[in-house]
């Protein structure tokens, strides 16, 4: 067996070094992302209004606002709401929320007033950062709006900085800091939901701390170019932990440019990827299809400043990956995979001379262990087999807020969290993710998992996306149905497509119905929501 793995505790540890985590309990997340100055570096662009904050002020800007905040009221401990589109502002607020020892919690600023007063009463929110057209419902159900007085409208384009110097001018005031510890709650991150309710995550200081060290810090330093002249692309939503570990808290510790995009658009990503030279572009799986399509038809000049893409949150198939290789070959593209659970610390890829292996999601993050549990026997699996990840490390959450039963199912005594995916690691240590436990089909006792096949309708020239779920059936228990998009002008048939996966998978895999519709339904993370599909099945019946 390889050193990175003990046969007798069945533990897998990562084949990085490790990284000494600072060890002062009093540390809180802020002033260790500050201790650095990265003077003459362009911190956050927003390009719609071409308004842009050097390093140089993003401290002094944060402590403003958290001044400014405490005149609000707000103060250790109170949760603050986040409901806030992709800017240069949500950066700096989340920041001054964290600054005074406060707790932010973040969510789509689409959501609908039903799910918003859920998690309003769920982590006890008692300020909000929002549109104005949503204030006047927050006030209704006694949250503090920010901003209100001074019509600051935070879900509008354009807006700069100046109305927010309303909220903030005059009220500095140097009152000391509340005392911080690594151990208190930072943030309540919502997990997106994909296999059943979304559940409240608390992060601590120190879980954020553990995800700069292990994940975006210790990324940089695998790469020869220096991370003050990266410039990244952030498209992906700052309210789910993905963009959030990246472009509110990691990245600001290295000195990157981050442009900020609030919805993707692949022309509109070609655009801004040259205009100001970005290096680094982290996507969800939907965003590289429509990107390669806009590459495709590029003249040569495009994307030529683009070092690398970077892609998580859900599976991607091993067809858009060569569609992508080949299409922007001097592009480095690796997968990583993390979770709200364990603060978008797990794995990631990285390319080197001897390996380049595109459709793992890479090797196991620094200071994290790892187990492959067989699901059905409990016994630890070696390399080569699939089981559920279970993972330990410093960046795994506290607990699920207000849920004790989920938090014993989930995290072990040991401290071990049950992932949910299963995965298996090859003899070089990359992992593999073949499917999450709750998606398996059990088709007549057999194991179906709908990645394989969905990989195989996108496949189909004429398919444009599928995705495959489970329906009921008195006979076999369940069986996979697909969901198809065609391309315009298709007349594939149902019995076509299901000929084309039955002549390329085992006899029990067999696709037994299709579905044809005009899209897939995905979260703004990019994740199939296959509960949505199968609400759609139910219409039809
Ligand atoms: P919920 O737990 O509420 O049902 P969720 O698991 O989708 O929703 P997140 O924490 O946003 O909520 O996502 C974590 C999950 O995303 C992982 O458990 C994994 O299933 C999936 N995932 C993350 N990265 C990748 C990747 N690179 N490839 C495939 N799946 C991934
Ligand atoms: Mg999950």
């Amino acid at each position: 067996f390889p050193n990175w793995y003990s046969p007798e505790t069945g533990i897998y540890s990562s084949k990085h070094s490790s990284i000494p985590l600072p060890t002062d309990p009093f540390l809180d997340v802020v002033s260790f992302l500050f201790t650095h100055q990265h003077d003459g570096v362009t911190a956050l662009i927003d390009p719609s209004s071409g308004f842009s904050l050097p390093y140089s002020k993003l401290l002094p800007l944060v402590q403003s606002m958290a001044s400014g905040l405490r005149h609000l009221g707000v103060s250790q401990g109170d949760v603050v709401l986040l409901l806030l589109p992709n800017s240069v502002h949500f950066p700096i607020i989340f920041l001054s929320v964290l600054y005074l020892g406060a707790v932010v919690s973040t969510m789509n600023p689409l959501s609908s007033m039903f799910e918003i007063k859920k998690q309003i009463s769920h982590c006890g929110v008692r300020f909000a950062f929002t549109s104005l057209d949503k204030s006047e419902q927050l006030q209704n159900l006694g949250v503090h709006a920010i901003g209100v007085p001074e019509n600051i409208d935070l879900g509008s384009e354009n807006i700069g900085f100046s109305p927010f110097h309303k909220l903030i001018r005059g009220r500095f005031s140097e009152a000391p800091r509340p005392v911080i510890r690594q151990q208190d709650t930072a943030a309540i991150m919502y997990s997106s939901g994909t296999t059943g309710a979304s559940k409240g995550v608390v992060l601590t200081h120190g879980n954020l701390i553990a995800m700069v060290e292990l994940f975006v810090k210790f990324d940089a330093s695998q790469y020869k170019y220096p991370s003050s002249k990266n410039v990244y692309l952030a498209v992906v939503p700052m309210f789910h932990i993905y963009g959030l570990s990246l472009f509110v808290v990691g990245l600001l510790s290295l000195g990157t440019t981050i442009v900020i995009m609030r919805r993707f658009d692949a022309g509109e990503a070609e655009k801004l990827i040259d205009n100001y030279g970005v290096t680094h572009f982290p996507v969800v799986p939907p965003m590289l299809a429509t990107l390669i399509m806009r590459a495709k038809g590029a003249c040569g000049n495009s994307f030529k400043s683009l070092k690398q893409i970077s892609c998580g949150a859900a599976p991607v198939s091993r067809k858009v990956i060569d569609d992508f290789l080949q299409v922007l070959p001097h592009v480095d593209f690796i997968q990583g995979y993390g979770m709200t659970e364990t603060t978008a610390v797990g794995t990631r890829g990285y390319n080197t001379q001897e390996f380049h292996k595109y459709s793992s999601i890479g090797l196991l993050a620094p200071n994290m262990q790892a187990k492959v549990v067989d699901w059905n026997s409990g016994s630890s699996l070696p390399p080569g087999y699939c089981g559920e990840l279970w993972l330990r490390g410093p960046a795994i959450m506290q607990r699920y807020l207000n849920n004790v039963e989920a938090t014993k199912m989930t995290i072990d005594k040991d401290g071990w969290l049950r992932t949910g995916d299963i995965v298996c690691f090859d003899k070089d240590g990359y992992l593999y993710l073949s499917e999450r436990l709750k998606e398996i089909i059990k088709y007549n006792g057999y194991q179906i998992a709908p990645a394989d096949l969905e990989a195989i309708l996108i496949s189909h020239p004429e398919i444009l996306d599928a995705a495959v779920t489970a329906e009921s059936d008195e006979a076999f228990g369940e069986i996979p149905v697909a969901f198809v998009v065609r391309r315009h002008g298709s007349r594939l048939t149902e019995e076509a497509v299901k000929d084309f996966v039955a002549k390329q998978v085992a006899p029990y895999k067999k696709i037994r119905k299709v579905v044809f519709t005009s899209s897939i339904p995905k979260s703004a993370a990019g994740k199939i929501l296959r509960r949505e599909l199968r609400k759609l099945l139910n219409c039809r019946l």
